[in-house]
């Protein structure tokens, strides 16, 4: 058994954060996710930390949110973060109208939005559309969110806390009209452990209705499921937004060597509803190039989706993009005379540790415990000097030692000192848990060239045994073919053929022992 003052369920950003703000406050924590870190909506979502312009005509309180915790981001975690700056664009036949109430909103909200001019625009970014009206520059940046995950519980672990990859719950213990805890089951031994704790905060994102069931509680998260789509290389350096109401494919962020357009908001109330219709993809493309064209030219990578855990409450039934982001915490005390147990959800990943912070606030108040929150103010593990993250970070590190490492993904530059020490900081169970660690086979090739070296070092290094290691080739080119089979088309299915020629061909991966 274990016995900590609190427990966190679900390690998305919203959980890391609530973690690392109970450790800092001096609280005991343990949090328990059941697959890997930023597995869920954080591991599937599209990548900007927001600067509030896409809310801010229809949600002022969620853009002002954003844009003050983007300021906060921008420091404590400034190597998680690329300064790419963002631009909201007037593509032909936009309602022009928008654009003043756009200007005005962002004025009134805090948002620095500056009317630069078409022309201005496209020699900033070639590949806009040539007929665009007007454009405004606004403090957007791309986030990355495996860093970020990853730095919020080295620094939960680093305080004392304890941080459990791989451990399901599977039912809350409920005395008294109290959660006291949860009956935890280690998915790779299948041992199970009652981990006792004062309060219980569930920050399972889209799954919360589930977990709070357990609890005899009611919570019912609407989820809006986005598709997205990563092109194969950086078709502008900015974020792009189309500068009107929030709707389908109109942003598309710069991530690390490639890009990504997204999305889109189908409500559905099935969590792991993470279906990639072929027939969206097509339709987001085509939407997409009335903002960039360049698009229609460039390779898709790869195509998935992520379900947006949103909340209302009474909710009337309206549409999942009409529905607010805000974050709301629901303490089930005050609504069904449930104890020791916190429900956070709604927000998005920009407002991650303002969640945490609200939480936490309640955790204290329920402890009695009087200690402020330090997040705003403590730097996570990394970010130490304040430089924000580059995309040409790993050359330039590359071109310092040109001749000391091998290369083992070259679209991402992961050498085999990155790969390897990944693999003996954490718990690995799949190629897919490096790749959230490195970025390992996430660039053009997909994998095709770096998962073979990437396997055979794992083995050499006795970091897998060899059978662990051919299944985990395996289950990797089954999971990138899920993301693949939507946007199989042009080039990109002759990409596709040749990894698939080098793992079934050469390879013969299906009839290697393991
Ligand atoms: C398509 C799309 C695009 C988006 N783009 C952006 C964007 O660009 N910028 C932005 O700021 N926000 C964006 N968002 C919103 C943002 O991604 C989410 O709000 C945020 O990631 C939610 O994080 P979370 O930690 O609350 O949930 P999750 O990341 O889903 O975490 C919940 C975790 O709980 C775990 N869990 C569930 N049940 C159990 C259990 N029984 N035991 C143990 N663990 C359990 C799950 O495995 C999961 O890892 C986007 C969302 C979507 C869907």
């Amino acid at each position: 058994m274990i016995e900590t003052q609190v427990l966190v369920v679900g390690g998305g950003a919203t959980g890391v954060g609530v973690a690392r703000d109970a450790a800092l406050r001096g609280l005991r924590v343990v949090l328990v996710e059941r697959h890997d870190l930023a597995e869920g909506t954080t591991g599937r979502f599209h990548g900007l930390l927001h600067s509030g312009g896409r809310y801010v005509v229809k949600d002022p309180r969620s853009a002002r949110e954003c844009m003050d915790e983007n300021r906060i981001l921008r420091r404590i975690a400034a190597h998680c973060i690329e300064d790419t700056g963002g631009l909201f664009v007037c593509t032909p036949g936009d309602d022009e109208e928008y654009a003043d109430g756009f200007v005005a909103a962002c004025a009134e909200a805090g948002i620095e939005a500056e009317e630069i001019g078409a022309a201005e625009a496209l020699r900033r970014e070639p590949r806009l559309h040539p007929g665009l009206a007007r454009a405004f520059s606004v403090p957007d940046a791309a986030v990355d969110t495996w860093r970020l995950v990853g730095a919020c519980a080295d620094d939960v672990e680093r305080r004392g806390g304890t941080v459990l990859r791989r451990h399901e719950v599977v039912s809350l213990i409920v005395e008294a009209d109290a959660v006291r805890g949860a009956l935890v089951r280690d998915a790779r031994s299948g041992d199970e452990v009652e981990v006792r704790a004062e309060m219980t905060v569930s920050a399972t994102g889209a799954w919360a209705g589930q977990l709070a069931a357990m609890a005899g509680c009611d919570v019912h998260v609407r989820g809006g499921r986005g598709i997205m789509v990563a092109l194969n290389h950086r078709l502008t350096h900015a974020v792009v937004n189309r500068c009107r109401m929030p709707s389908d494919s109109d942003i598309l962020v710069p991530a690390h060597t490639v890009c990504v357009l997204g999305t889109t908001d189908v409500s559905t109330d099935d969590p792991d509803d993470t279906a990639v219709p072929a027939d969206e993809v097509r339709q987001m493309l085509a939407d997409g190039s009335e903002m960039v064209p360049h698009i229609r030219a460039a390779r898709v990578l790869r195509a998935w989706a992520g379900i947006r855990p949103l909340y209302s409450e009474g909710d009337t039934g309206a549409a999942t993009r009409d529905l607010t982001r805000d974050l709301t915490l629901l303490d089930h005390r005050e609504r069904e005379g449930v104890g020791g147990f916190l429900t956070i959800t709604g927000g998005k990943l920009t407002t991650f540790r303002l969640m945490a912070e609200v939480t936490v606030d309640a955790v204290c108040e329920h402890l009695g415990v009087d200690a402020p929150c330090t997040t705003a103010d403590e730097l996570l593990p990394g970010s130490g000097d304040g430089h924000l993250l580059t995309v040409g970070e790993r050359l330039a590190e590359r071109e310092r030692n040109l001749h000391d490492e091998q290369i083992v993904c070259e679209c991402e530059l992961v050498t085999r000192g990155m790969l390897l020490d990944a693999a003996a900081t954490r718990p690995v169970v799949s190629l897919d848990d490096l790749r959230r660690a490195t970025r390992l086979g996430m660039g053009p090739c997909q994998g095709g060239f770096c998962i073979p070296r990437a396997a055979g070092l794992l083995a050499a290094a006795g970091a897998m045994d060899a059978p662990a290691v051919n299944a985990a080739v395996r289950a990797f080119v089954e999971e990138r073919w899920k993301g693949g089979w939507p946007i199989l088309e042009g080039r990109q299915a002759r990409q596709m053929r040749l990894d698939d020629w080098m793992f079934h061909g050469a390879l013969d991966i299906d009839h290697l022992p393991g």
